[in-house]
């Protein structure tokens, strides 16, 4: 671009972005002030015609101002998303520029318009956070090239006018029946994180920035605003590279690496000047740039291209927010009482931060069941999706949203059908809920009087409050590493106590039971880097091997839990034992650190329990040398049938091919049932097994009369125990194992069982 054209495309822009502005300000009819852009851009950029298309919920494009062409087709003409030119470049979210637009194959010809006299074609989507809201377009008769400052300018006030069809104002002039694209319901399929559904409204994690002001008064004041911003904002990059926290390697440190080779990207800082020397204000240059840049990016595949992008989303939302001295706090007070949160990931502290009774489920574009924040939603019971792609950019706070937990489905700005649908959802699992809690102080006591410890599992302080709401007569695992997990740094020993004494006091006379940290495999410590990458982490060093080759570690969580549970009985339980001299080993480390602490007068517990965890089938074939060596066990059925079936517990493919209610692994479990009995060593189990009521029952008559699960099951559990009689269970469940394992459906035998019995599942 020569100085001279560039001054001449400069001027262009600022003049008209000036005009535009006032026609916003006046109280004007939404048509008329349409008519009034439409006609002052044509005159600005000397073009014969100017015409408006917006995108309906119906994929269509129509016609909603004209300068140029025949004013009798506003409203009418037409064209579908990817027909003729304008239905191409909605479609493609990319400009068009033509000399000879007829020419071009794309070209449709809508007879109503009048415009076969027009050749050349200048057309650039309406876009909003990446959305295409609409096309407007120039053209004139000439066969000309428009220039690139030309392009620049018709896309600078196609932002101006997404903000107009953003603001609802156009909602007015569509016909009745019709909707806008940007109210259109969308449905997005992804994974189920946790269970349960929610109906709520949009809250936005990272709040989109509102820009209310789009034009500039003076654009050098506003080209040092922006590189004020941007200085702020490198400087804020480095600052977070340097705490402690994230000195380390890793995926952390690599995202904040690529924020700041973006925040120093040469074309990325140019084309926000571009924009605030064309007129705009520099948060709405970095609102078009971002925009501009989004809906480019949106029809890439490369998923590494994409995390990028999100790299740059996030980029520019933090200098939107240093633009607007917007802080992320204050959105407590602003928050619906029906939070869905929807969010491209987050830490699981920042969850926290909502308060738990106005939150009804998180939405996360990317995320894994493994996530910390996943781990931490789950524990406050609130429904959870996973790897809804784009619903962030689609979505507006305030919007209407159901997250359905169940299927992983989220359905936003929902029909009235669905939403009636999924209502009706809700109150049947609200008077079920109901049922429940009225079963919560009741025994869990089969009909003929058998009483059955029904435990909860926990990791967190803010499990605590299920204890009581769940009726569980216990904790019966408690996962000491999602401490470590949600931590960014390994947990003090002091922090550690204060966690362990919290649950002891609200656990009150109910047992717990302590499990000693279970890193490893799927459960990744970010600050911790252990031996690198595992071919087979599920396989490798991990839970006890770990903690036994790193003994300060446990050493300092055994002292943490003696202390806090001194005056009572400490119940100690070790994952993944394989062999029992791993036991041993590990005995040896707690009684030294009992010796030590009752040297300096502390406050010991009555007694300590030492448990170890089956779940290496290893385990199996030294049952009765296993059941003398320990004081309980606990079967952890996830693990146990991911090796005994040899199928890894998180891939989603093979989630539904093996049947843990079958006849091999329901015979195994008895047999573990049958040596606990056998040596008088209490047995337990506490993986998902125990939680589902058909299950459950299963495990009834396989021997097991104290499981632990979620607390949510517990009442589900509880309903299905109390309708049963043991003897009748363990006696069908006796003889459908004793049978040949081939003649059996263990699975539909049991819920044939349950129906001809009227027990509920
Ligand atoms: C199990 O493996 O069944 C278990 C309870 O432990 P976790 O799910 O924490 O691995
Ligand atoms: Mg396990």
């Amino acid at each position: 671009m020569s100085p001279a054209t560039g001054k001449a495309a400069i001027q262009g822009p600022r003049v008209l972005l000036k005009r535009l502005r006032e026609l916003m300000a006046e109280a004007l009819e939404p048509q008329d002030r349409l008519d009034r852009i439409v006609r002052e851009i044509a005159q600005n950029m000397v073009a014969e015609v100017c015409s408006l298309y917006v995108l309906r919920a119906d994929s269509v494009l129509e016609l909603y101002a004209t300068e140029g062409l025949n004013p009798g087709s506003v409203h009418l003409a037409q064209l579908r998303l990817g027909e003729g030119l304008v239905g191409t470049i909605a479609a493609s979210a990319r400009a068009l520029n033509l000399s000879d637009a007829q020419n071009h194959p794309a070209f449709a010809y809508l007879p109503e318009t009048g415009e076969e006299i027009y050749h050349s074609f200048l057309g650039v989507p309406v876009l909003r956070a990446g959305r295409t809201l609409g096309v407007l377009v120039v053209q004139n008769r000439t066969m000309r090239q428009y220039r690139e400052e030309e392009i620049e300018a018709l896309e600078t006030i196609a932002m101006v006018i997404a903000e107009m069809v953003a603001s609802g104002e156009l909602s007015r002039l569509t016909r009745p029946g019709l909707e806008l694209d940007l109210s259109r319901p969308v449905t997005f399929e992804g994974m189920a994180f946790n269970d349960g559904i929610g109906l709520g409204h949009v809250v936005l994690h990272e709040p989109r920035v509102v820009v209310t002001n789009l034009f500039n008064e003076d654009s050098d004041a506003e080209l040092e605003r922006l590189e004020d911003a941007l200085g702020s904002l490198r400087l804020s990059i480095d600052d977070m590279l340097s705490r402690r926290e994230i000195a380390f390697d890793g995926e952390h440190r690599e995202v904040l690496e690529a924020y700041r080779m973006f925040a120093n990207d040469r074309g990325w800082g140019r084309r926000l000047e571009e924009a605030v020397r064309n007129g705009l204000t520099a948060e709405a240059a970095v609102e078009k740039v971002q925009s501009d840049m989004r809906a480019r990016m949106l029809h890439m595949t490369d998923p590494y291209l994409r995390e990028r992008m999100s790299d740059f989303d996030d980029l520019a939302n933090r200098l939107l927010r240093l633009l607007v001295g917007q802080g992320p706090d204050g959105l407590a007070d602003t928050l619906p009482r029906d939070a869905v949160v929807v969010a491209r990931s987050m830490g699981a502290a920042e969850l926290l931060d909502y308060p738990r009774e106005r939150l009804r489920g998180l939405v996360l574009e990317e995320g894994a069941l493994t996530s910390h924040v996943v781990i931490v939603a789950r524990a406050i019971g609130i429904p959870v999706t996973g790897q809804m792609i784009g619903a962030v950019s689609m979505s507006e706070n305030g919007d209407p949203i159901i997250i359905d937990g169940d299927e992983g489905v989220v359905h936003l700005r929902p029909q009235p059908d669905v939403e009636a649908a999924y209502a009706e959802k809700v109150k049947f699992r609200a008077r079920r809920q109901e049922l429940y809690r009225e079963l919560r102080d009741k025994p869990a006591e089969t009909l003929d009087g058998v009483t059955i410890d029904l435990m909860m599992n926990a990791g967190l302080a803010v499990d605590l409050p299920q204890l009581d709401e769940s009726g569980a007569v216990g904790i019966g695992l408690f996962r000491t590493e999602l401490q470590f997990m949600v931590a960014a740094t390994f947990p003090r020993a002091e922090a550690q106590e204060k966690l362990y004494r919290e649950v002891i006091r609200a656990a009150g006379d109910r047992p717990v039971t302590f499990r000693t940290i279970d890193i490893g495999g799927d459960k990744v410590l970010p600050y911790f880097k252990g031996t690198g990458p595992e071919e087979n982490p599920a396989l490798g060093w991990r839970a006890i091997r770990l903690a036994l080759d790193r003994p300060a570690l446990l050493r300092t969580q055994f002292r943490a839990l003696l202390k806090a549970s001194g005056g009572r009985e400490l119940k100690l339980m070790l994952p993944m034992v394989t062999e029992i001299s791993e036991i041993s080993e590990a005995r040896d480390l707690l009684e030294r650190e009992v010796r030590h602490l009752s040297r300096f007068a502390a406050h010991l517990p009555t007694r300590v329990k030492l448990g170890a965890m089956i779940e290496v089938p290893n385990l199996l074939w030294q049952l009765d040398e296993l059941m003398e060596a320990v004081d309980f066990v606990s079967v952890g059925s996830n693990d146990l049938f991911q090796f005994v079936a040899a199928t890894d517990r998180g891939n989603t493919r093979l989630a539904d091919r093996f049947d843990p209610i079958s006849v091999p692994f329901m015979r195994l479990l008895r047999q573990i049932a049958r040596a606990g009995d056998a040596a008088g060593t209490p047995v337990t189990l506490c993986g998902e097994l125990a939680g589902r009521p058909l299950s459950a029952l299963a495990l009834f008559g396989a021997g097991y009369r104290a499981i632990s699960m979620s607390p949510a099951s517990i009442g589900p559990v509880k309903a299905m125990l109390r309708e049963l009689h043991w003897g009748q269970v363990t006696e069908r469940v006796g003889q459908l194992l004793d049978g040949r394992a081939t003649d059996c459906e263990l699975r539909a035998e049991l819920q044939k069982f349950a129906a001809d019995n009227q027990i509920p599942l």
